[in-house]
Parts: structure tokens; C-alpha cells; sequence
């Protein structure tokens, strides 16, 4: 399968496969892909995921922050805990196709996760970029959206080298509701 850039990733879910690695890993995908799922429709088919999301609620869709013309969601496979995709709800596929008032919501949203995520989990840097196009990487190509990726210190390791995965030691339902709670109102 592919996450939202189009990379592979491996659906192994059990740690247990992976010598001198610890149990306590959790990365459960499959509950929370019931926010695409119930729609009844799949994220890789003709369904745009950034645009459904909104029509769910925060706790359904993983969303942190709804903004006039943009919005803030937990990204689904996440390359770090904390790691939050910005949407414009209109669905134009492109940077240069936002308006003016989105482009600068989705700066200020930017900002502002980056704030939270500092506060909220004490990132020491941050992976900041859109993707635009399948070619470079896109995985939802046809909806724009800007990762904020947190990074720490001592984040990258050899887990995602050797076993073709990657270890998020929390939950994202959990991550949601710390970042929601420490978004400003
Ligand atoms: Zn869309």
C-alpha cells in the first residue's frame, strides 16, 4: 500500500517479527482508517479523503483545527507522532491554484502547529513542505495539502531501514486530543 506521498510502506503490524526490538511499539492503523472506511468509500479510489474529512467529526477525521478556509488534520501515516497535514477545504490539487486567503491560512495554520507541537510535545525542529504532483511524491496529488512534520533529537533510527516500518510509539486518536486541546481558541 501506499501512504498519502506515494511511498510504500510495509503493512506489517507485529513486532514480534523484529529481533531485539521492544513490544511496546503501538501503531494501529486499522481503527483509524474507519473514518475513510465508513464512508464507503476508499481513500485510494475516485473518494478525495481531504475532502470527506471535513464532513466528520474531529474525532472521526483526526482533525485538530478548522480554520476559515483551511483546516489541520493528523495525518494518518504518520512519519513522526504529531505529524499534521494542512488542507485548504476547497479541492484544488496545486500552490499556485489557492487563493490569497488560503495561501495565508494555511501559513498561519502552519505557524501555529508548529507553536502547539512545541508546546504539546516539545519538538526540536520541524520538516515543513507540499508535495505537488504524483511525480514528486504526492500521494492524494489531486488535493493540496502541507505537512508540518515534528522532529526530535533522537527520532531517526535504524527501525525504518531494516524493517521497511516505522515505529509511532502513540496512539492517533490520543495525539489528536493533545494537540486539539493545546490549539488556541
Ligand atoms: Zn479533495
Amino acid at each position: 500500500m501506499r501512504d498519502y506521498d506515494g511511498t510504500e510502506y510495509s503493512e506489517v503490524e507485529s513486532s514480534h517479527d523484529f529481533a531485539a526490538v521492544p513490544d511496546s511499539f503501538q501503531r494501529l492503523w486499522t481503527p483509524h482508517r474507519l473514518a475513510y472506511i465508513e464512508t464507503g468509500q476508499q481513500p485510494e479510489t475516485e473518494a478525495c479523503p481531504f475532502c470527506i474529512a471535513p464532513t466528520l467529526s474531529d474525532e472521526k477525521a483526526l482533525i485538530v483545527a478548522r480554520g476559515v478556509h483551511a483546516y489541520v488534520l493528523l495525518n494518518l501515516y504518520p512519519y513522526n507522532s504529531g505529524h499534521l497535514l494542512i488542507c485548504p477545504y476547497r479541492h484544488v490539487a496545486t500552490y499556485d491554484e489557492a487563493t490569497v486567503e488560503e495561501v495565508a491560512e494555511i501559513g498561519s495554520l502552519t505557524q501555529t502547529a508548529m507553536r502547539v507541537l512545541t508546546e504539546v510535545s516539545h519538538a526540536h525542529g520541524y520538516n515543513i513542505g507540499m508535495n505537488q504532483g504524483r511525480i514528486a511524491g504526492a500521494g492524494i496529488a489531486e488535493h493540496l495539502h502541507q505537512h508540518v512534520v515534528p522532529r526530535w533529537a533522537l527520532d531517526s533510527n535504524f527501525f525504518p531501514i531494516i524493517a521497511g516500518t516505522k515505529a509511532v510509539p502513540r496512539l492517533l486518536g490520543e495525539v489528536r486530543d493533545d494537540i486539539a486541546a493545546g490549539w488556541p481558541k
